[in-house]
């Protein structure tokens, strides 16, 4: 099981998104999948050139819709895997509403966000996620407007799997990605992938200094809402490991009580009159 292809990356050495393309790769290989069985779904930004260097299906998809299109393909095959992928201006900007709505659907997907607080692509503005007082291009006197705050909003819209990593430890964010993809639902995961080009203040030194593993948090229990929510306010959103999981909760295709037809797997032969009479109602 082989998810490399011979593609070769074109992000700045250094950047962050390598290790998270590593980490999904060995995660794939290690719950036992083969490259027919998965499917990697991309925004737009550095970030979304990810699924051109995977060996699987993959569609480098529009701003903000990595989310509709991996739905979409998710219950159109579900016995696909789908991984969708972006990073924050995809997700928290023009993406968010499908961010909040997929949570809450629940569809049996694995979202990964390559959070690295600002636009690389575009050459470095201020993004969602940015710190308060920022100072970029677009921000010269600091950012004005504070930060969205992944973990809470994915915890408050419902989410059944929160996890939170950090680019620099690959076996983390492998296993972490692992347990998204066994997830019966919509697992969200937050990495930290520092843009070594253009963000000069959220450097992997600065994560190793600020970021608090939850296996450093005595008594911390992922399946206590109420805790993942208060830890992650008190931590400000820095810490990582999976935040919270419930297993409880079925997923949309399960809520569907066996109406729930993969439409790849339904036969596309029809009765030719039939199919002209299908057509005629679109005229
Ligand atoms: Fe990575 Fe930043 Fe370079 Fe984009 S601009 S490839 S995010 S380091």
């Amino acid at each position: 099981k082989d998810f490399r292809n011979s593609v070769k990356p074109n992000w700045c050495p250094g950047c962050g998104d390598f290790s998270v393309q590593a980490a999904i790769q060995k995660a794939c290989a290690n719950v036992g999948l083969e490259p027919e069985e998965l499917a990697v779904i991309t925004g737009i930004g550095c970030s979304g050139r990810l699924s051109g260097y995977i060996n699987s299906y993959g569609v480098h998809s529009i701003h903000g819709r990595a989310l509709p299109m991996a739905q979409g393909v998710k219950m159109a095959n579900q016995e696909l895997t789908v991984i969708a992928s972006g990073g924050d201006g995809d997700g928290y900007a023009i993406g968010m509403g499908h961010t909040i709505h997929s949570i809450r659907r629940n569809i049996d997907l694995t979202y990964v966000v390559m959070d690295n607080q600002i636009y690389g692509l575009t050459k470095g503005q201020t993004s969602p996620s940015s710190a308060h007082g920022f100072v970029t291009k677009t921000t010269p006197l600091g950012s004005i407007e504070k930060n969205v705050s992944p973990l809470e909003l994915a915890i408050t819209s419902g989410a059944t799997f929160v996890a939170q990593s950090f680019s620099s430890d690959i076996k983390e964010l492998t296993a972490i990605i692992e347990a998204a993809i066994n997830h019966k639902g919509f697992a969200f995961v937050n990495v930290f992938s520092p843009c070594v080009t253009y963000n000069k203040v959220n450097t992997y030194d600065w994560f190793k200094e600020n970021l608090v593993s939850l296996n450093d948090i005595e008594g911390y229990d992922n399946k206590d809402k109420k805790q993942a929510l208060n830890t992650v306010v008190e931590h400000n959103g820095l810490v990582t490991g999976i935040i919270y999981h419930d297993t409880e909760t079925p997923s949309y295709a399960e809520q569907l009580n066996g109406y729930s037809k993969s439409l790849a797997k339904e036969s596309i032969e029809m009765d030719p009159s039939k199919f002209e009479a299908l057509m005629a109602e679109f005229k």
